[in-house]
């Protein structure tokens, strides 16, 4: 069975195509600037079959453009990898907000889309283009099963007192603000990863840490999420190339009342314009601001001190909420490729008895970089969310083809 997953952005499309049988990628692409005006769009598609990369600029006045720019060339002789689209058995679909109804992937229906279209004030940005993703495969490829995968879903299973916040409780009830938390594909995998990793064990306590552009945290018990750091939208937790993470909320009064900003614009500085771009001045990149901190730029250095210091405590917390942890878990861009970084985060949890090995951790690509005598195991673990993705379309599907 071969299997489409599709990432639906505001202006952007990533696909890839699965080939099940051995999961194999047989194609992966990106179109960008999807609907944005004065604009060209951009495919780049990516066979994994020996031909050349397709590299082109259509025109992309919605998702339905770009989706059929995708379709076309992934049967074209030229660049393509099937010979008819009859050969994608099913599309699966990441998406941002599945609320509280949602606890796992679902077949798409009417009643999911307008679930999903009801959860847009909670994902404004995500949940309308992962709407347009559904519609314009339905579109262009009528009758293939479409599977909604949903960041939230592995952190349903959180207790209240992980979820509930400390505001009157009427606003969870009539407006369901409460933590949901995201990266919930990419948890899912890697700390199912990790426990296979530990040989199975049950009641096994995992500490996830995706630390990418995006950054998050969890606490999983026995494959169970029972805590996370991101909220009721992907703002709260640790600080993250562009986003705030934890702050005190009354100082988005205090920027509306010294700065003239609306509540809109100040969140809009906390998501966009802070973080440790925010703090460095320099950049949202990790890369960047390890090389202008070696270069002596101290905000540079500030930004990943208080990154590190973050993701430390954030940790350490899980330890009271899990009891001790059998594994810690690092992925996503600078969780796998920053050492420097996870060395810094490792660190200060030395007082529960946690190292890693700084040869293994200095080796591109290795698993296990458990120091020594650690009473933890620390693990770096490429994370796989489209794998996850295929997986759970593979088998929703099959139930009905
Ligand atoms: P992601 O959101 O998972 O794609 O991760 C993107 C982030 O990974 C960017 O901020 C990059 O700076 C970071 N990243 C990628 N490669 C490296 C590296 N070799 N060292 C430090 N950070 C990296």
């Amino acid at each position: 069975m071969k299997v489409l997953v599709i990432n639906a952005g505001s202006s952007s499309l990533k696909y890839q195509v699965i080939d099940m049988d051995g999961e194999k990628i047989i194609a992966k692409g990106l179109c960008e600037r999807i609907g944005v005006a004065g604009s060209i769009g951009h495919i780049e598609h990516k066979p994994q079959n020996g031909k050349p990369v397709y590299d082109n600029e259509v025109e992309f006045p919605t998702h339905s453009e770009a989706i059929k720019a995708v379709l076309d060339v992934l049967v074209s002789p030229a660049h393509g990898v099937v010979d008819s689209l009859s050969e994608i058995s099913a599309v699966g679909h990441r998406v941002l907000h599945g609320g509280m109804k949602f606890t796992q992937s679902v077949l798409v229906n009417n009643e999911v889309k307008d679930t999903i279209r009801s959860y847009i004030p909670l994902g404004p940005l995500h949940n309308p283009a992962n709407l347009k993703g559904i519609e314009s495969c339905e579109a262009v490829m009528p009758g293939v099963p479409q599977v909604a995968v949903f960041d939230t879903a592995f952190h349903q299973t959180m207790p209240e007192e992980a979820y509930i916040y400390p505001i009157p409780y009427e606003y969870f009830e009539k407006h369901g603000i409460r933590r949901y938390g995201f990266h919930g594909t990419s948890h899912r995998y890697v700390s199912a990863e990790a426990v296979r990793l530990l040989g199975g064990k049950a009641g096994s306590r995992v500490v996830t840490c995706h630390l990418g552009n995006g950054s998050s945290l969890a606490a999983v018990l026995d494959g169970k999420c029972v805590d996370t750091s991101m909220g009721l939208t992907p703002l709260e937790g640790v600080p993250m190339g562009t986003r705030s993470g934890n702050l005190d909320p009354a100082i988005i009064e205090f920027l509306a009342n010294n700065e003239g900003l609306t509540a809109q614009q100040s969140v809009n500085v906390l998501n966009k314009e802070s973080g440790v771009l925010g703090i460095s001045g320099v950049s949202s990149d990790f890369r960047d601001l390890e090389e202008a901190a070696g270069q002596g730029n101290h905000r540079a250095q500030l930004a990943l001190d208080i990154f590190h210091r973050s993701v430390s405590k954030t940790v350490a917390s899980y330890f009271a909420v899990l009891g001790g942890a059998d594994a810690i878990v690092f992925t996503a861009g600078v969780g796998e490729n920053a050492p420097g970084t996870r060395a810094e985060i490792v660190a200060p949890l030395a007082c529960f008895g946690i190292t890693i090995d700084p040869e293994k951790n200095a080796v591109r690509g290795t698993v296990d970089i458990t120091g020594a005598d650690s009473k933890t195991k620390v693990f770096v673990i490429p994370t796989n969310e489209e794998l996850v993705i295929a997986r759970d379309t593979k088998e929703i599907a099959e139930k009905i083809l």
